[in-house]
């Protein structure tokens, strides 16, 4: 157990509080930032065509951690489940849809988990852009099937991304 007086066990708790206070969802990709708009996303060197979409805002750290992505990011804050209830339209996919006509956005890499729900994500989303001309990719499954991209090592998880496939 560590020991705290009382001052620096008040001014520890009141740190925790302003930073989670500070902490906001990006208006852009929803990743986790001080900011309205997060860095990456304000980024003026890297790739605006090419965006990784992820479940989770936590994610995004997963990937930028493998040094391997060069682009952008959408968090569409989980996976279609049709159990829990969770369908299409519960997710940042009209988000994602709206970025595509707004951005010149050439390539979607789709980094849902190579889980049941993630799997279903990416297909509904290739299949709503079927005929966009964009193209798309799926993370390769170096990843073990059904775990997550928080389970993956980093390198099994930046081998992945390096060779994505055609989705
Ligand atoms: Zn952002």
């Amino acid at each position: 157990m560590i020991r705290m007086d009382e001052d620096k066990f008040h001014s520890f708790i009141h740190t925790l509080v302003s930073i989670k206070e500070s902490i906001k969802f990006c208006k852009v990709c929803a990743g986790l930032t001080e900011l309205e708009i997060c860095e990456i996303c304000s980024s003026p060197i890297r790739n605006s065509k090419l965006i990784c979409v992820v479940e989770q805002p936590e994610d995004i750290l997963f990937i930028e951690n493998t040094g391997e992505m060069s682009g952008k990011y959408h968090v569409l804050n989980g996976s279609i489940s049709p159990l829990d209830g969770i369908g299409p339209d519960k997710l940042r996919i009209k988000e994602l849809l709206n970025r595509l006509k707004e951005e010149e956005i050439e390539e979607l890499l789709l980094a849902t988990n190579p889980t049941l729900e993630g799997d279903a994500t990416a297909g509904y989303i290739s299949s709503s852009l079927k005929d966009s001309g964009i193209k798309i990719s799926r993370i390769a499954h170096g990843i073990s099937v059904g775990s997550t991209l928080e389970f993956a090592d980093q390198y099994t998880l930046g081998k992945a991304i390096r060779s994505r496939l055609p989705f």
